[in-house]
């Protein structure tokens, strides 16, 4: 992966020198010592206002939906770790989904994968549909099924990888390549919901992916504290665009969200290599389990991404999904059993979490090609012990098969 993106101004003799690891952007990237004061931390700067001392004279801030220090330094922070030139924060992942479907104009296509976030499927099937989009749900891994998907007003494809909930995984390149070839001399833009993996284990961008983006409620925040989005992108363009329509439409994260995923990401690389150990031992003991009747997760060598995922991923990441004998009772009272695994929706922070998808985060999709398996759970592995979070699920796949 290359890092180099370099902070303005911040010990610029030392950066200026060589590009900086992923590790260090995530502590540094945007976030200069506080000019005004010298705080270390970015302040929250909760003021929806800026003074200016003439008409049309200030220091680069007007009003907090155009602009706010703290979320510039978010913005700045975000767009390294993806190896972006722009960055654009918004206040939800779907505000971020939106934004980018709405530089399309009537009459476009999108191609996107047939296991996708419930949400982004409704935002689809229900928003942009009658905006005049059409879309077309493919499976993203078979390159023949993607060809003959493919549409002259085809103009995107969006590919979640790994997927929500079945964890499947595309090939980020190759569909790169497919896109930017198509069209009528302008192809079609790649989009990759990287909220799964983060930039720490995938970098959609380096792959040639024309834009990452985020659900920063979710790793990136990583403390199931703060609902936020995240769009990154080297294209100029579309970083215009958006930028436009972040003020236009408003949808902008609030400061102390933007304090709050800014902290969180400065421990983004010790928390997935983390989640990605733990779920590695989660991930056997289900195996293992006779309750357990398939396991979902792109590590296992019998995973039909698993070759793609070993040479675009750095690690496989921390969400598991299994089916269980016995359907969706037994998969409802495994999940009202666990006691480490807390039941709600959401993934990616410091505690372990367990869904229904069926019923839950992909509610949405029911009836549709997207449908998923009432039998199916999904699991947010945390950072507590593994050896807790595997007694846990033991104890709860067995009691859910006793009863
Ligand atoms: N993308 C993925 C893969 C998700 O799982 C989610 C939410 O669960 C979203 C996008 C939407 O993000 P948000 O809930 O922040 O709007």
């Amino acid at each position: 992966m290359s890092d180099e993106y370099r902070p303005d101004g911040h010990r610029e003799a030392v950066d200026q020198q060589r590009a900086l690891a992923f590790e260090t952007l995530a502590v540094h990237a945007g976030q200069p010592a506080d000019p005004s004061t010298g705080a270390v931390v970015t302040p929250i700067y909760q003021t929806s206002t800026f003074a200016q001392s003439e008409v049309g004279r200030h220091q680069g801030y007007e009003y907090s939906r155009s602009g706010n220090p703290t979320r510039a330094a978010l913005e700045a922070c975000l767009a390294a770790l993806e190896g972006a030139t722009h960055g654009l924060a918004f206040s939800s992942g779907l505000a971020a989904e939106d934004a980018i479907l709405r530089t399309l104009e009537p009459g476009d296509h999108v191609l996107i994968g047939d296991d996708v976030y419930g949400g982004t499927y409704r935002l689809l099937s229900e928003v942009h549909d009658r905006g005049g989009l059409s879309f077309t749900p493919v499976a993203l891994g078979d390159p023949a099924a993607v060809a003959a998907a493919w549409r002259p007003s085809t103009r995107m494809v969006w590919v979640e990888t790994p997927s929500n909930p079945l964890l499947r995984i595309a090939d980020i390149a190759a569909l790169a390549e497919l896109a930017h070839g198509h069209g009528h001399g302008h192809g079609a833009k790649v989009v990759v919901d990287n909220t799964f993996a983060t930039p720490y284990l995938q970098r959609p961008l380096d792959l040639g992916a024309d834009v990452a983006v985020h659900s920063t409620t979710k790793y990136l925040g990583g403390h199931s504290d703060v609902v936020g989005g995240f769009a990154a992108t080297s294209d100029p363009e579309v970083a215009g665009r958006l930028a436009f329509l972040q003020n236009a439409t408003g949808a902008v994260p609030g400061p102390f969200d933007c304090f709050l995923v800014l902290r969180g990401v400065k421990t983004l690389a010790v928390r997935m290599e983390r989640h990605c150990a733990n779920a590695q031992r989660v991930v056997e003991a289900l195996i293992a389990h006779r309750a357990v009747d398939r396991v979902y997760y792109p590590g296992l060598p019998e995973h039909a991404g698993h070759r793609t995922a070993r040479t675009q991923m750095r690690g496989f990441g921390g969400m598991v999904s299994f089916t269980v004998r016995g359907g969706e009772a037994r998969a409802l009272a495994v999940a009202r059993s666990t006691s480490i695994f807390t039941l709600a929706e959401s993934l990616g922070a410091v505690e372990s979490l367990i869904e229904h998808p069926h019923r839950m985060t992909h509610a949405s999709v029911a009836g549709s090609a997207l449908a998923v398996d009432p039998a199916l759970l999904r699991l947010s592995v945390g950072l507590e012990a593994a050896d807790d979070l595997v007694a846990d699920l033991r104890e709860a796949l067995d009691m859910a098969g006793d009863g």
